[in-house]
């Protein structure tokens, strides 16, 4: 599922291909993706993309005739470039610009949306403006990760996936980040120590990081579409050995989501490694 690596590697896909050209036709169909009159709405863009902004796992297009769009990846969507002609499974909307290449956004299960807006209300628009701070857009330190998330009563992986708290970490980053700073998903954000939440920042920057690399290239592919190796430390290796201790790794259950964790790496009531 996209995270904030997947979606800014979405982002500078994009800007890359509109580079130096113009949409000439923009397609929607009529999938959930779009809602009441947006699709309508959707087809009307033309032009310069002016700028493409992530909040955390939002997109902000913002066109050169003032349109806009908001829009999320959801679990399954991606945007793919093609030659104007090919065809590409599950695609839901299409910018064709005028270099003969057609951008398509292919979502398999349709939970991504594509809301549109004019280009200048987008940053006003409630579900950005509740977003908490972007690690890698606005920068993060030890102590505004402690302020945004220690006040949390809820288990220390559930307040880092709080997008109100924390803009773009999900299910995969949360867990890797916190393998990575020796800290268990069910400890409470308030137990933390200055020091916990110093390893907590870096392994989030470190996770994030990897995330890009592992994304980089033209066509994304997400981990539970199969067909990839398990590029991650901790997340989906329940049952398996741990990479770094060789322990075995649990998963279970936390706010309706599977989470993994090695229990001798990020043990549960003591304070760091
Ligand atoms: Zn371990």
């Amino acid at each position: 599922m996209p995270e904030l690596p997947e979606v800014e590697i979405a982002r500078r896909n994009l800007v890359r291909w509109f580079d130096g050209h113009r949409l000439v036709r923009a397609e929607a169909d009529d999938t959930r993706i779009f809602r009441g009159a947006e699709r309508a709405e959707f087809t009307r863009i033309r032009g310069r993309l002016t700028s493409l902004v992530r909040r955390g796992k939002y997109l902000l297009f913002a066109f050169e005739d003032g349109h806009g769009v908001l829009g999320h990846l959801g679990m399954t969507g991606k945007f793919v470039r093609r030659k104007e002609g090919d065809e590409v499974r599950f695609s839901r909307a299409r910018f064709h610009l005028d270099d003969g290449h057609v951008l398509h956004f292919a979502d398999a299960r349709m939970f991504g949306r594509m809301e549109p807006a004019p280009a200048a209300s987008l940053r006003s628009l409630d579900v950005v403006k509740a977003l908490g701070r972007d690690p890698l857009a606005d920068g993060l330190t030890a102590g505004q990760l402690a302020e945004a998330v220690g006040t949390s009563k809820q288990d220390l992986k559930v307040a880092l996936m709080d997008q109100g708290r924390i803009a773009g970490l999900g299910n995969i980053h949360a867990a890797e980040a916190l393998f990575r700073a020796h800290l268990h998903p069910a400890r409470k954000p308030s137990t933390l120590t200055p020091d916990d939440w110093k390893r907590l920042v870096q392994a989030i920057r470190e996770s994030i990081d990897f995330g890009l690399e592992e994304q980089e290239g033209e066509e994304p592919v997400y981990l539970e579409e199969g067909g990839s190796e398990n590029p991650f430390l901790v997340y989906g290796r329940g049952d398996g050995p741990c990479s770094r201790c060789g322990s075995t790794v649990e998963s279970f259950p936390q706010a309706g989501r599977t989470t993994y964790a090695c229990p001798k790496c990020q043990p549960r009531g003591r304070v760091g490694k």
